[in-house]
């Protein structure tokens, strides 16, 4: 495992390149990236992508928030929706969505997360039934809370529950569903980040959905969410991690040329080392990024979800302190807008709560890896 094999150096210099060259609009960001093939790297090529990994994406995705430019739809769109589709999907789901998603042109948004259930998604209860008359469609019923990107996406996978027929146990399972089927509604949440990805709250009326609106197995619904939700922590990591870099980067930047006393402020012992320990413990969790997006794409599902879920608790704490670090060596500049350091302050924190929380990985930590035993 490398982190600096060759051709993920090409990769990061073109990354890099495109984000410096492309305004400042996310949605052309977005779509200069899709043309050049980096959002769907990682899906097959038969189907349009780039037949590479998750390693690729999270390279894309690093380098992108590196240049102070991520785009928090390579998480949901590609990473999660089209690696379950690629993986589980029917010949004509593969069809319909991979193409557009791997060139940008599509996008689809993840829903998970309800009202009351939030980090324990066995109190899903947005419930799918089939329709009585026979047809084999769905009705899906439930509601979401801080789905990004719904606005613009096409469609939002939404995990949802069936019954068992056999035990009535309710089991999850993933729906396609359009942004205008009839009884979907969704509304903006006013939130404290500055990103161009807004979320959202869903409404789901008994949608009705064709019977291949299910991806994948109805009965094998956990095996094929988690195979979604590791891309979906690597991603985050990527994320976290370039975060991190730019902030110190900017840091560093202004540390070397800032003079109050005799010497730059970055010789002081005081502001270099903060700034240092944010480097290493930012290249630390790279290293357990790479690890997890190695093993995922070994095929090694098992290995990487330990792996993801330790590399997004890594990258998010070292994210957060980075940006905490590098808005205090600004001083005041680092409140003010105009070095927009500070917006930083709360889009670290995502990281930190989403899409699991740093309490909840170590709980994971805990039992599965430490077996410990569970208070809840
Ligand atoms: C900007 C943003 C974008 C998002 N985008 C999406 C998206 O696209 N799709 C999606 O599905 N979701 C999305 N989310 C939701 C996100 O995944 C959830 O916020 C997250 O999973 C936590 O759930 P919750 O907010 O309900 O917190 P809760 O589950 O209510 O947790 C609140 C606090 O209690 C702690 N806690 C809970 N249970 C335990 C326990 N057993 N032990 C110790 N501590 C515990 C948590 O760690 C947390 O600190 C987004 C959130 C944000 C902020």
């Amino acid at each position: 495992m490398s982190t600096d094999a060759h051709e993920h150096q090409e990769l990061r210099s073109a990354v890099a390149a495109l984000a410096a060259r492309c305004g400042p609009d996310a949605d052309e960001l977005w779509a200069e990236a899709g043309k050049l093939g980096y959002l769907g790297v990682n899906l097959p090529a038969e189907y349009g992508g780039g037949g590479a990994g998750i390693t690729e994406l999270a390279v894309v995705l690093e380098e992108l928030a590196t240049a102070g430019r991520p785009l928090l739809l390579l998480v949901v769109s590609p990473a999660i929706c089209g690696t379950v589709i690629a993986r589980f999907g029917t010949g004509v789901q593969k069809r319909a969505w991979l193409p557009g998603l791997a060139a940008g042109t599509a996008r689809m948004a993840f829903g998970i997360t309800e009202p009351d259930a939030g980090s324990n998604a066995h109190r899903l209860a947005t419930t799918a039934r089939r329709a009585a008359d026979g047809s084999g469609d769905w009705l899906l019923t439930g509601r979401k809370v801080f789905i990004s990107g719904v606005d613009t996406a096409d469609a939002t996978l939404v995990v949802g529950r069936t019954e068992e027929a056999r035990t009535g146990r309710l089991r999850p399972a993933l729906f396609v569903v359009p942004r205008d089927a009839p009884g979907f509604t969704y509304r903006r949440i006013p939130m404290e980040v500055a990103s161009p990805e807004k979320q959202f709250e869903l409404v789901l009326d008994e949608v009705r959905l064709p019977a291949d609106a299910l991806v994948g197995e109805e009965d094998a619904g956990l095996q094929q969410l988690f195979a979604g939700l590791n891309p979906e922590r690597i991603m985050t990591a990527a994320f976290a991690t370039g975060m991190g870099r730019y902030a110190i980067g900017r840091a560093v930047a202004y540390a070397r040329t800032r003079q109050v006393w005799d010497v730059p402020i970055g010789a002081h012992q005081a502001v270099a080392h903060p700034l240092a320990q944010s480097h290493i413990e930012i290249e630390l969790a790279r290293l357990m990024l790479y690890k997890a997006a190695g093993l995922y794409d070994a095929g090694d599902d098992a290995g990487a979800g330990e792996a993801a879920n330790m590399a997004k608790y890594a990258a998010a704490e070292a994210a957060v302190r980075a940006v905490d670090r590098a808005v205090h060596t600004l001083g005041g500049n680092g409140l003010s807008t105009e070095y927009g350091l500070a917006s930083l302050i709360t889009a670290a924190r995502v990281t930190r709560v989403a899409p699991v929380s740093r309490e909840m990985i170590l709980n994971y930590v805990s039992h599965r890896t430490l077996g410990l035993p569970k208070s809840y």
